[in-house]
């Protein structure tokens, strides 16, 4: 103990910042900063230094090499990133009060266990549906109120940060504002569990610089969201880089969430990227739900009817029990 605090006063005294990982077996003590100055052999002279491992890699928190065993953390009655997936659902946008609180009942019915729902949408045109706003927001905590289930909502901008932290549980950072690194600032100094999604032509390791801004504030419930990526297929919306998986399951200790509905842009594809991700090791999904995706107003093409989203929860809970995880 005595030994741990004297090498976290000698890295702090150099002017490094410390982050402390502490498992069963070794307590890791990250030094982060320009280390080329220290000398590895004089490190390790250190009493209670077994080793010095320079971590090579850009991403220092995110990485594995810093923590090797995987981020877990509670949202609402379920744990993120341990044995059993974590399932969100619900419509692309809030698009009314009955709207949002039917989908919220029929998705904690089929197993869900946070709601989804967009009250400020990243559009592609300025003429699109542009969400609800905060009266969205309010929807969103009405159904909380009444189904139990946590929300996850996307934020756009670090000046509404505080706003849709009063009424979010989760922060969902969009494929477009992946890299807005003031509103990953923002999210970071929050403290509130994020969803980071993959910008649709990022790659994995600027997405993790990405989830690198959030937790160098502290904010370790950090959880990372493959969207799918372009490019030249069409008859998909996006294509669902399945490699991810196993790759971010490597490199880092986050969990790592699925998004099939932004992905494919059908919904006659969703439950197979569904379960194919689970099968690859995902630590659970994000779906688009609508109980009328014909009036949906955005993202009804890709949305699944609940019907059709409680037989998709049956069917990942089989392929989660193949893989030994499980769905509750
Ligand atoms: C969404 O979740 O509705 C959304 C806009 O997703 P993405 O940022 O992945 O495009
Ligand atoms: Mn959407």
């Amino acid at each position: 103990m005595a030994e741990k605090s004297t090498v976290i006063a000698w890295a702090e005294d150099l002017g490094y910042k410390v982050h402390l990982s502490s498992g069963d077996e070794h307590t890791i003590i990250g030094v982060i900063g320009d280390i080329r100055p220290l000398n590895r052999e004089q490190v390790e002279r250190m009493p209670g230094v077994e080793r010095a491992v320079p971590v090579l890699k850009p991403f220092k928190v995110a990485s594995r090499d810093f923590k090797p065993e995987s981020t877990t953390f509670p949202i609402g009655q379920h744990m993120v990133g341990g044995k059993e997936l974590f399932i969100m659902a619900g419509p692309c946008s809030v698009e009314s009060r009955s709207q949002i609180i039917e989908t919220a009942h029929a998705v904690k019915e089929a197993g869900a266990h946070a709601l989804r729902g967009g009250a400020y949408k990243p559009r592609s045109s300025p003429y699109s549906f542009q969400g609800l706003g905060e009266e969205g927001l309010q929807y969103l905590a009405e159904a909380r109120e009444q189904t139990g289930l946590p929300i996850i909502t996307e934020v756009m901008e670090p000046a509404l940060v505080p706003l849709v932290c009063e009424y979010a549980d989760i922060l969902q950072i969009g494929a477009r504002n992946m890299q807005n690194y003031a509103l990953l600032h923002a999210v970071g100094k929050s403290q509130h569990p994020v969803l980071l999604k993959r910008g649709m032509s990022s790659l994995i390791e600027e997405w993790l610089m990405s989830a690198e801004y959030i937790l160098s504030h502290g904010n370790t419930r950090v959880m990372l969201c493959e969207r799918g990526i372009r490019t030249f297929e069409k008859y998909t919306r996006n294509t669902f880089d399945l490699n991810a998986i196993p790759v971010i399951k490597h490199l880092t200790h986050l969990p790592i969430i699925a998004d099939p509905s932004h992905a494919t842009g059908k919904w006659e594809y969703v439950a197979g990227v569904a379960k194919g991700s689970i099968a690859a090791g995902a630590d659970g999904v994000i779906v688009e739900v609508h109980p009328n995706p014909e009036e949906a107003m955005s993202d009804g093409r890709q949305s699944l009817k609940p019907e059709k989203f409680a037989q998709l929860v049956i069917e990942m809970k089989a392929i989660a029990q193949a893989v030994g995880r499980d769905v509750n």
